[in-house]
């Protein structure tokens, strides 16, 4: 059978999804998707080499049983918040547990608010479970409007903070509105929360229908082994598990994430440190070339420029890969620009200074 037959098999709103494909031809400065550029920690690559054998040949603990207890203790050091094993579902990737919360919390033809801008996945996992994705601006780009979110009605809210691609952090008293008084469940994403240095897992203890989701993709470094997870009640975790399935952790992901849990932790503070100073570094180095970066708390910057597909395929001649968006809702245009080692992201605004 053809390719071309086949394609009709697909569900209609499965086939109207755009396929996520953004521009990752391989490039000298690649500054285009937030992941940890200054590498993986030791103590993962240490794991790995040493894990082979038995790893390969074997399942992985069905639901993840030693991480959830090792992600546990790191949120309970990292926020105040003690939580027990049985508040923490994993994945692969935390794109796989907002996909399977979708799905557990909502059917076909469901709304599921997000703010727009915010995670491009959202909506096209939202459809890809039936649901019906509704964007709801943020407020001058940025500000989180609490009361619009509501009205939506949606049984599932998507909050992010610090939000992608803008990188502020949403207001606490919005999030905590939404969460207060939203009908179904809200999920807050805060795969950034670490360069944040803020979080607001505390609301946790007030609420049995918030999901926050946390990643291992960016400050941990470990993009590439696909390990996410989120904290919530009981019950919530346990319908996202199911839905998810078993085995979504692979085995070799889940080694070097113990290792880096267990004996790593200074390596990803010290470069979530590193990250903070080259991002405010990278802020005024924009502003002293008379853009107005948004001000960000994550580990990347979204400068408003006219043009920015033309601009970003400008910088990709020269070598250097950031990620373009157009139109956002109360912005423009945008680059979003990741950071890592300083001079990694000097060569970037040396080819942004050339191009413009
Ligand atoms: C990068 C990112 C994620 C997820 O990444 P995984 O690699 O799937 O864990 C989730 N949410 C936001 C907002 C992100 O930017």
């Amino acid at each position: 059978m053809t390719v071309a037959s086949l394609h009709g098999l697909a569900r209609a709103d499965v086939r109207a999804i755009p396929l996520y494909a953004p521009d990752r031809a391989p490039c000298r400065v690649d500054l285009s998707n937030n992941t940890n550029l200054w590498g993986a920690p030791p103590a993962a690559l240490r794991a790995l080499a040493g894990a082979l054998p038995a790893a390969v040949a074997r399942y992985p603990e069905a639901y993840a049983g030693a991480l959830r207890q090792a992600l546990a203790d790191y949120l309970g050091a990292d926020t105040g918040v003690a939580l027990g094993t049985e508040c923490i579902v994993t994945g692969c990737g935390s794109d796989d547990v907002l996909d399977s919360a979708f799905r557990a919390l909502a059917g076909p033809g469901d709304v599921l608010a997000h703010p727009e801008p915010s995670f491009t996945m959202v909506p096209a996992f939202a459809r890809m479970n039936g649901l019906r994705p509704v964007a709801v601006p943020l407020r001058d780009g940025v500000a989180l409007d609490a009361d619009a979110m509501l009205r939506t009605g949606a049984p599932i809210i998507y909050l992010s903070s610090p939000n992608n691609p803008t990188g502020n952090a949403l207001a606490r008293e919005a999030v905590e509105r939404v969460v207060r008084r939203a009908p179904g469940v809200v999920i807050l994403d805060e795969a950034y929360a670490e360069f944040a240095g803020t979080s607001a897992l505390d609301l946790l203890r007030e609420s049995e229908r918030l999901l926050v989701t946390r990643t291992l993709s960016k400050a941990f470094g470990l993009a590439g082994l696909r390990v996410g997870y989120a904290a919530g009640a009981p019950a919530l975790v346990a319908a996202v598990e199911k839905s998810r399935g078993p085995y979504k952790v692979n085995a070799l992901a889940e080694r070097a994430a113990l290792a880096v849990l267990g004996e790593d932790l200074p390596w990803v503070r010290a470069h979530v440190a590193e990250a903070v100073t080259v991002r405010d570094r990278l802020t005024s180095e924009l502003r002293a070339l008379g853009l107005e970066p948004l001000p960000s708390v994550a580990n990347f910057v979204l400068v408003p420029v006219p043009d920015a597909v033309a601009l970003a395929a400008r910088l990709r001649d020269r070598g250097v890969g950031v990620r373009p968006f157009t139109a956002l809702p109360g912005i423009g245009d945008a680059l979003r620009i990741s950071v890592g080692p300083w001079p990694l992201v000097a060569d970037a605004l040396d080819a942004l200074r050339a191009v413009r």
